[in-house]
């Protein structure tokens, strides 16, 4: 079946797959071939020190031990600093980014008075440096200015957002004071290199998601769908992960693992002894399910 669907995984090696990570492994992988799609695979290790050596390795073996297999080669993210360069350059030209020379401690200090000042823990940035450093302080980061801009949109799973990026956000950062390529800028450049239509993932990632639109819309890039699911949480209600407790799944049978995701998402579990058995059953149980209904608004614009 041909089709222009490409969906991807996009991991970042922090540790080994765990039930939480797997179920966007599984929905991602799920959808594309659903769509009759291609469904690829991306390392996101632009974050050095974050990484964990191996776990790349780990994570790629354990989804081919799981019957899921990319189409196309591993992309991994550190080879392609590159391309987040051009793509930043061609917003620094275009006056879009500018130097930000305050410390973390210095933003959340800006920010003791007025309700709403945090999102998820980070700091709205107060726009300090927006016209230009104060004499004598070296620039740390750099930020992109987000404007006036609202950024609705509409996810496949019914959600309607209007996101006024100012007021929930502020200008964010691209590059980091360490260097390092910021996630959102990243995750921008290389979904539209690799023309991805369809991004499915944790709704952990649901609030970055306007940070993402805005970039697309200045790189010129096309507005993919997205498809945020519930993530799996962890005793403490947080979602699940590493520091948590999440216990890595390599070793476990994996149709037993494939079928624990399945029920998270709602969709029960078959009965398949191998992830040869499993796959189709588990297809054509997400093509009748209500993910694959897209509602009206949520075609890119
Ligand atoms: N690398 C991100 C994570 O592991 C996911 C990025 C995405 O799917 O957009 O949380």
């Amino acid at each position: 079946m041909q089709s222009g669907y490409v969906g991807r995984f996009a991991p970042s090696p922090t540790g080994a797959l765990h039930a939480g990570s797997l179920v966007a492994a599984l929905a991602s992988h799920l959808d594309a071939r659903a769509h009759g799609g291609r469904w690829l695979l991306r390392i996101e290790d632009v974050d050095g020190p974050r990484t964990v050596p191996g776990a790349d390795r780990d994570i790629i073996e354990t989804l081919a031990r799981l019957g899921m297999q990319p189409d196309g080669p591993v992309l991994w993210q550190s080879e392609r600093t590159a391309r987040y360069e051009q793509a930043f350059e061609f917003l620094r030209e275009r006056g879009w980014v500018y130097p930000c020379a305050c410390t973390r401690r210095e933003i959340a200090d800006s920010q003791t008075q007025g309700p709403n000042r945090v999102r998820s823990g980070e700091a709205i940035y107060p726009g300090t440096c927006r016209d230009g450093l104060a004499a004598g302080r070296p620039p740390r980061a750099w930020r992109v200015r987000v404007g006036d801009r609202r950024i609705e949109w509409t996810d496949r799973n019914g959600r309607h957002h209007d996101d006024h990026l100012a007021s929930s956000v502020g200008d964010f950062v691209l590059r980091r004071a360490d260097g390092v390529w910021a996630y959102q800028l990243a995750v921008v450049v290389d979904d539209a290199e690799h023309e991805v239509t369809d991004i499915v993932r944790g709704d952990d990632l649901t609030e970055s998601t306007a940070r993402q639109i805005l970039l697309q819309e200045r790189l010129g890039a096309r507005r993919p769908r997205y498809l945020h699911l519930p993530v799996l949480l962890a005793e403490d209600g947080r979602k699940l992960s590493k520091q948590n407790g999440a216990r890595p799944i390599a070793g476990d049978p994996p149709i037993q693992v494939l079928n624990a995701g399945l029920q998270h998402l709602g969709l029960g579990h078959v009965t398949a002894h191998t992830p040869r058995e499993f796959w189709p059953r588990a297809i054509e149980r997400w093509r009748n399910s209500h993910w694959m209904r897209t509602p009206e608004r949520s075609a890119g614009h």
